[in-house]
């Protein structure tokens, strides 16, 4: 059954048995599948909306140890944080790229004494800025911390001159800065579906995976699942087309919300033996679903914007500028691709679904940036793309968010007389420790279910990172593959960047007229949109703007582009010209909403 047999799977899954039901499909849902269909397990993931469209699809996209956790004494989260960085620039070297990181300094010894207090857990009054001496020596620390499978520099610090030399936008107050290495992630929501299509591909159909698949409620010893795109009902794709743009605002925000938005959308019903609750900010909600009434999340909204600024790309110097601003925060800058990424803000939330980036959080960050930069003009009209997303930290009362940690952990709640099967929540958690946390999670499971592990995931690579140089160096692959399939090596060498070594996106693009450009976004071709359409679980128009591509993220995704794509994916998903019609304008008004 192909990905895209949405009908044919809702069906034979209907009054199914299965060992695991996993709600939600974030990075650690979509880890914990992996983890499980590798061993056996029978496994059933939903998710009420598309792969990674929840907190994973908005983070700050670094693979990093975390070198601020130091401080707060979480040497445990930074040490396997670290080797998960280490090892996922070698299992998925296609999506995950060294980045040199660079601290700038106003003074050589701010900050000793608080940072210390705050380590040793003492009241630290007012925060000082930290200074050079402090983040050395953290420094120090995070690279042993990170020697395991090391496969970047180490750091190195910096004078006023040769700092002010290498970024000369930096405000004149600052007399030195430190440079280390973590990564970046391009694209996070194409490695998290890759780790849902490998553990699919792989487990010989005892895996399943369902996207726009909401879970409603429990029926005595089964779990009521929707399908939120079932074409035999009235067709409800989110009407945000219409209103003002406050109203669209608000349905937009509710999606995740709505009680029974869908009459007459098919329901299946299955009966697991155990439901793992991996819906990060919404873990409480779904808890809910199951007369769970705990509060294990204190979500904290993070945005961010992508700018496009010549002036700004090119002063940071292929860096990304990481910077503690008045209020003590620590806020981010680097280029991805020819935009400029900046974030974030870090803001108590109560509901994930209230989450959008408020014009506040553009004032904040543009003011940190002008502090740090004190030359360059950014205006609004530099935005092309903003997001926002809530991090599913653990509940902890009034405590200040910055203290919350970030480490992740398991929560059980045992089967009772009226539900016969446990729920264990995934609480916490970084994009960097997906791997890590899955395997816990999984752990649990096969100790529950009476199974022995029998493969791990350490060494596995992903998705299209399996035959990927290490190094990055595309020249032979790419050599090679633009004579046996007659395309250019700048074609070869773009589809290499975006899908790896997945060779099977290279053949869709030979096939004929595969290669012919989009004309509204000539980076990407008909076949290579084609290929996604047919076998990367695409329900909806905005998965394949998105998702599957980085236009909406790069501000690329005019009409144009939306109607171009909209009308290739209608005929391979066979969508009439009314649903084509309704997707196309949902998509823009989207489009509208986290734009510009
Ligand atoms: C602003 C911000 C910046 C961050 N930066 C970084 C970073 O740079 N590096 C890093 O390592 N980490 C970062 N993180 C943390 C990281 O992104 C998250 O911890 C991680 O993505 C959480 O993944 P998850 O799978 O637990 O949750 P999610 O990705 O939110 O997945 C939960 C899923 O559950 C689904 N769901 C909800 N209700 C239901 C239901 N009823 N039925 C079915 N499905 C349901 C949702 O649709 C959602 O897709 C950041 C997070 C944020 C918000």
């Amino acid at each position: 059954m192909s990905m895209n047999d949405r009908a044919a799977r809702f069906d034979a899954l209907d009054q199914s048995s299965i060992d695991v039901l996993i709600v939600g499909a974030g990075i650690n849902g979509a880890s914990t599948f992996r983890e499980l269909t590798l061993n056996g397990v029978s496994v059933l993931l939903v998710d009420s909306g598309d792969y990674c469209a929840g907190a994973s699809a908005a983070p700050s996209r670094l693979i990093h140890g975390g070198l601020k956790y130091l401080e707060n004494g979480e040497f445990r989260l930074v040490a396997e944080s670290t080797h998960e960085r280490n090892r996922l620039l070698l299992n998925a070297p296609h999506l995950v790229k060294p980045l040199p990181c660079t601290v700038p300094f106003d003074s050589w010894f701010g900050g000793l004494f608080s940072s210390a207090f705050r380590f040793l857990r003492l009241p630290h009054g007012q925060f000082r800025k930290r200074g050079t001496v402090i983040v050395k020596l953290g420094l120090m620390i995070y690279d042993w911390l990170g020697r395991k499978q090391r496969a970047m520099p180490v750091h190195t610090v910096r004078g006023r001159t040769q700092t002010h030399d290498l970024f000369p936008l930096l405000d004149p107050s600052v007399i030195a800065s430190a440079t280390y290495y973590d990564a970046l992630i391009t694209q996070p929501e194409r490695l998290c579906l890759e780790l849902v299509i490998d553990a699919e591909r792989d487990s010989h159909s005892t895996g399943v995976a369902l996207n726009y698949a909401r879970v409603i409620g429990r029926e005595g010893e089964q779990v009521v699942i929707r399908d939120e795109i079932d074409p035999g009902a009235e067709f409800q794709c989110e009407s945000v087309a219409g209103g003002t743009s406050r109203d669209r605002s608000r349905q937009e925000r509710r999606r995740h919300d709505r009680p029974h938005p869908g009459q007459g959308k098919r329901e299946i019903r299955v009966t697991p033996r155990l439901v793992i609750n991996a819906a990060g900010p919404w873990i409480d909600k779904v808890n809910r679903l199951f007369g769970i009434d705990q509060r294990y999340i204190g979500g904290s909204k993070g945005s961010h914007l992508i700018l496009d600024h010549p002036e700004l790309h090119a002063g940071l110097n292929g860096h990304m500028l990481y910077f503690e601003t008045g209020d003590n925060r620590l806020c981010l800058a680097y280029p991805i691709g020819d935009r400029v990424l900046v974030g974030t803000t870090d803001i108590r939330i109560d509901d994930p679904d209230d989450a959008r980036c408020e014009p506040e959080e553009v004032d904040y960050l543009f003011d940190v940036l002008a502090k740090l930069l004190p030359g360059v003009s950014i205006e609004p009209a530099h935005i092309v793309y903003r997001y926002s997303g809530v991090r599913p930290l653990p509940y902890a009362g009034d405590v200040g968010i910055g203290s919350v940690s970030r480490d992740h952990s398991i929560e059980v709640e045992e089967p009772n007389d009226e539900r016969p099967f446990a729920i264990a929540s995934l609480i916490g958690g970084k994009w960097t420790t997906f791997r890590a946390f899955g395997e816990v999670a999984a752990d649990l499971a096969l100790d529950r279910l009476r199974r022995t592990r029998t493969r791990h995931t350490h060494d596995l690579a992903i998705g299209g990172g399996r035959g990927f140089p290490r190094d990055g160096d595309l020249s032979s692959i790419t050599a090679q593959l633009s004579a046996t399939h007659e395309l250019s090596p700048d074609i070869i060498a773009n589809l290499l960047q975006r899908h790896g070594c997945n060779l099977a996106v290279v053949e869709a693009v030979s096939a004929k007229g595969g290669a012919t450009p989009l004309s509204s976004a000539p980076a990407f071709l008909t076949g290579e949109i084609r290929y996604l359409c047919r076998h990367e679980a695409v329900a909806r128009l905005e998965d394949l703007v998105f998702r599957r591509t980085t236009l909406a993220l790069e501000g690329r995704a005019g009409d144009a582009v939306v109607n171009e794509i909209g009308a290739i994916a209608a005929a391979i998903l066979g969508w009439d010209s009314d649903r084509r019609d309704r997707e196309v304008a949902n998509c823009k008004a989207r489009l509208a909403l986290d734009s510009g």
